[in-house]
């Protein structure tokens, strides 16, 4: 009785979601184990099962678009291919997608494996009307082609027996010769002759793929070839770097772009000769390539997007709007509870404006954070974020960013009113971490909603003639100045090749309730969890700031003292009005009482270490024209850009300034010797442009790492005052 059974090792390879994961569980079942290749965080499954009389050991290579060494899997990918050498790779190929999967496959057929292509996925293509001639591939590639469904396992055993087939029948890998045009086939011939001469690597890679290598400039190739030959590997990259040069200069490409065109070339070739037949009747046009006809259009889909985009903006503040009102009137209700339940005092003080304030400033924004992920939830799943990327990648890209950007830009307030919180949030749509760096830091340049307020104040009061118009001009400019800090960004600090933009569009899908719920959700609980404590902790520390020390008491008792002489009677000089018109006193009294109770208040922020703090920046803000009640405005801003109106009222001895009745306020500083036209355009810039309020700066800290929270503080404050400064001097000079 024959027992021995002979064992065959096999790979699987392709691209991601090619539908690899899914046949090798079908192949394998349960028989597999998951590890890591050693060192890095690729994961190497192995699995095993009978065929026939042999035992099939399958490895799952990682999934990738090609074999150069741009990244980990690649490198594990072909590494594993030249040092394992298993007798046959199952390159499982996406129907629906031929052209770019054989972009993957062209290089294997370089390397030479030896191969077999599984044709998956024939449900998704004859869904679209595309339908691939096995045969017809199979002959041109030289290559057995099988076509499969992994999902329900049909064509599984075929696919095995032809795979076992190769295997057995193989001698030599045998690369394919694709010609890559005069210049470089020349140059090739030049490089596999002194390889071939002297045994260089050959034992690891064919000639003709190390000459390849060499031109594509791969890193991992070179370094070993200087390991093993120095002198050799310095010919060869001489030899090449004269042809790169002369492809430089006569046509402005590098090699590996000609080399990459060529295969494009070759696949296309290949594809024309009958491989592929679209049925596409009107009737049968797959559904997302008709949506996408009318929503990537040239004309309509910038009008679709810009809709879309503005919708998303209403569900975030608009949608949100009455949950926000029912919290604040919460908090409200809950601070007077508390102010009847608490004596006079810095308990209550610290209880209501650190504790109170500070939960409902975090809990605020909760309504708005979740109806933002809710909505990007929606464009994400349904598959419209990728049509708004594609769309918006030209015109992001030139300041180093991502199509995907547009959103948190928006968000932020690129449609003045938004906020740079969700903003902040929304980067999270961005893969690349250092777009998505770059676009965190420089959305707390738009126009948030709390700026608006303050903008509306010093507007109003300075160029009440052409409000419109100046509210347009700061959110243009807003615009410009984020756009191009991310230019400087990306240039600097950030500095590093944009993400190649892969036209990869999903097709369009229906979300289900349950997915845009479950995302909303981990997200905003996420924001919650994260941002909370430290938020509450900051927004204690600001209210000792503007309490700290306070007023001594004798100053105090020197307010009271004032108050009692009102309280106590009408003045010498009054006497006579008061007798004939109490009512009239009355009022005048409580005037007096309003302006004791503001003086007050000044004289106890001044005193507070924000005022402190204030009084001594004068030296320096006096360059921007800002005098030190500016500078507290400023200082409180920090704790939310809202407080700037009422704190500036404070500091004027108006007391408390609502933002909505702020005109008062404005015809104050009218008339104050400190304000001018220029200042107010200052104060406008700076307000602009300096630190983001500390909810954002927490959430960017969360987002990325405290370093950058604090260079953002640092740029944007150090940015804002320059450019306060050359305009307020500016305006002095020419009057
Ligand atoms: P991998 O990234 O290559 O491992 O791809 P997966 O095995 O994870 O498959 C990606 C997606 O395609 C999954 O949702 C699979 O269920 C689906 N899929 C795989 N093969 C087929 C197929 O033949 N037909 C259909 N309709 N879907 C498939
Ligand atoms: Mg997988």
């Amino acid at each position: 009785m024959q027992t021995t059974k002979d064992t065959i090792t096999m790979a699987l390879a392709g691209n991601p979601n090619a539908g690899k994961t899914t046949l090798f569980n079908k192949l394998t079942g349960a028989r597999q184990h998951v590890g890591n290749y050693p060192g890095i965080t690729v994961d190497y499954k192995e699995g095993h099962f009978i065929h026939a009389d042999s035992e099939i050991v399958l490895t799952d290579l990682p999934g990738t678009y090609s074999l150069t060494a741009y990244s980990v899997e690649e490198l594990v990918a072909r590494d594993y291919l030249v040092n394992e050498k298993p007798q046959v790779v199952i390159n499982i190929i996406d129907a629906s997608n031929l052209e770019r999967n054989l972009y993957l496959t062209c290089q294997f057929l370089e390397l030479g494996v030896p191969m077999i292509i599984a044709l998956n996925m024939i449900d998704v293509a004859k869904d679209r009307g595309i339908e691939v001639m096995a045969d017809r591939l199979a002959t041109l590639l030289g290559i057995p082609v099988v076509p499969i469904i992994a999902r329900t396992g049909q064509g599984r055993d075929q696919l095995i027996d032809q795979a076992v087939a190769v295997a057995r029948g193989v001698k030599d890998w045998q690369p394919l010769d694709i010609s890559y045009g005069d210049d470089l086939d020349e140059t090739i011939m030049n490089l596999m002759g002194i390889i071939e001469e002297n045994g260089f690597l050959q034992n690891t890679y064919p000639s003709r793929f190390t000459a390849i290598k060499y031109l594509e400039n791969d890193d991992q190739i070179m370094n070993r070839g200087k390991k093993t030959n120095q002198s050799i590997a310095a010919t060869l990259e001489s030899l090449v770097s004269q042809v790169s040069d002369h492809l430089v200069k006569t046509m402005d490409v590098f090699p590996e772009a000609i080399i990459a065109d060529h295969r494009y070339g070759y696949i296309k070739s290949i594809i024309r000769q009958g491989v592929l037949t679209h049925k596409f009747d009107t009737d049968r046009l797959y559904a997302s390539d008709k949506i996408d006809k009318i929503v990537t259009n040239r004309l309509l889909g910038p009008i679709i997007m810009l809709a879309v985009l503005f919708g998303l903006y209403q569900v975030t503040f608009s949608w949100s709007e009455l949950p926000v009102s029912w919290l604040a009137a919460l908090f409200d209700w809950f601070s007077g509870f508390i102010a009847g339940l608490l004596p006079d005092g810095l308990l209550k003080s610290m209880i209501i404006s650190g504790v109170v304030h500070g939960v409902g400033g975090v809990l605020g924004f909760v309504p708005l954070i979740m109806f933002m992920f809710f909505g990007i939830a929606l464009l994400e799943d349904s598959g419209y974020l990728a049509r708004v990327a594609f769309m918006m990648d030209r015109i992001f890209r030139i300041f180093g960013l991502h199509g995907s950007s547009v959103m948190p830009f928006i968000l932020s307030g690129g449609i003045a009113g938004g906020c740079a919180v969700p903003g902040v949030l929304a980067t999270r749509t961005l893969r690349s971490p250092k777009e998505r760096l770059a676009t965190l830091l420089t959305v707390p340049f738009m126009n948030c909603g709390a700026k608006l307020p303050v903008l509306a104040l010093l507007i109003g009061a300075f160029f009440s003639e052409n409000k419109a118009r100046y509210m347009f001009l700061f959110t243009l400019l807003s615009w410009a100045v984020a756009l191009l800090s991310a230019k400087l960004f990306r240039s600097t600090v950030l500095k590093g090749a944009p993400t190649p933009f892969v036209m990869e569009l999903p097709p369009y899908r229906f979300p289900t309730l349950r997915g845009l719920i479950i995302h909303t959700w981990e997200r905003t609980w996420q924001y919650i969890q994260k941002a909370g404590t430290v938020i509450l902790g900051i927004s204690i520390l600001i209210w000792a700031m503007m309490t700290f020390p306070g007023l001594s008491p004798e100053k105090i008792a020197a307010f009271d003292q004032q108050r009692a002489a009102v309280m106590n009677g009408p003045s010498a000089h009054n006497t006579t009005t008061n007798e004939k018109n109490a009512a009239a006193t009355g009022q005048s009294g409580k005037q007096e009482l309003a302006i004791i109770d503001g003086n007050q208040a000044e004289e106890a922020l001044k005193d507070s270490a924000a005022g402190r703090l204030g009084i001594a920046l004068e030296s320096i803000s006096r360059y921007a024209g800002f005098d030190w009640r500016t500078n507290i405005a400023l200082i409180g801003g920090f704790a939310a850009k809202e407080v700037i109106v009422s704190t500036l009222g404070t500091a004027y001895s108006m007391g408390k300034v609502d933002t909505k009745e702020s005109s008062s306020l404005g015809k104050r500083l009218q008339k104050d010797p400190h304000w001018n036209k220029g200042v107010a355009v200052a104060a406008l810039l700076f307000i602009m442009f300096y630190s983001p309020c500390f909810i954002t700066i927490v959430c960017i800290a969360r987002e990325a790492s405290w370093k950058w929270a604090v260079f953002s503080m640092t740029f944007n404050t150090v940015f804002a005052f320059i450019v306060a400064v050359l305009f307020y001097q500016a305006t002095r000079l020419c009057g």
